[in-house]
């Protein structure tokens, strides 16, 4: 595992060279995308939400919208029969509880239909500058491979991560974080060889010097 300071300067560059610019910080329309968000890719939720919020842009239109034409307008960001549903109960609950304005504290966001750890955090990281961090598959599947943690659960992650990276970065390590997994250090099969962490990634130093071993032992067998 990676020493905490060497930890930390590497989460400090992923924030700096892979910021991810967010297209709103309205709470409520975070929160709904967010939802939407789920088990889709980003293209998918950004045409959806598009849709969505250029029709019903608040909790008050939201609420008193049909659930049909709200599931046409979402399509796109796929399971669209139970994200309708959910969202549209989202807004209901915003109008009769909270007098249409999302609440700002972690306990009272996770109470929505379908609202878990991730989004509550997301919700006070982008809108409420909160200094939180929202952990997703990305942030989990890149902080263990690189050695920053050794977690089981996106949980235990959130936890170690918010003892290494200073409070003043927290909000924007998520987005960060996304950008970097969808651009190089991908699911499947990570851009190693152009990274710039590759140097010190565990995983980087593995997967290269192996691919060094085989490439010898291929050339000594007269294989390449
Ligand atoms: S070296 Fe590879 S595994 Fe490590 S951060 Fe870069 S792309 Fe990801």
């Amino acid at each position: 595992m990676l020493d905490k300071e060497v930890s930390k300067r590497i989460l400090l560059c992923i924030i700096d060279k892979y910021p991810r610019k967010n297209d709103t910080t309205d709470p409520f329309q975070v929160l709904i995308s967010t939802v939407l968000s789920q088990r889709t890719r980003d293209a998918n939720t950004a045409e959806a939400s598009r849709a969505l919020f250029s029709r019903f842009p608040t909790a008050y239109e939201l609420s008193k919208a049909k659930v049909s034409e709200v599931e046409r307008l979402i399509k796109p960001a796929g399971m669209y029969k139970q994200k309708a549903e959910r969202i549209v109960r989202i807004a209901r609950d915003i109008v009769e509880r909270w007098n249409g304005k999302v609440p700002a504290t972690f306990d009272d966001i996770i109470k929505f239909n379908g609202v878990g750890r991730k989004t509550a955090n997301i919700v006070l990281a982008v809108s409420y500058g909160l200094p939180v961090i929202a952990v997703d598959v990305h942030v989990h599947r890149i902080s263990n491979r690189m050695g920053i943690v050794k977690t089981k659960t996106p949980y235990e992650t959130e936890m170690a991560l918010m003892d290494i990276v200073p409070e003043a970065y927290r909000t924007k390590l998520n987005g960060a974080m996304v950008n970097f997994g969808q651009l190089v250090c991908l699911p499947r099969i990570p851009k190693c060889q152009s990274c710039i962490f590759k140097e010190v990634c565990e995983y980087g130093r593995n997967n290269i010097s192996g691919r060094k071993v085989n490439k010898v032992r291929r050339a000594r067998s007269g294989d390449s």
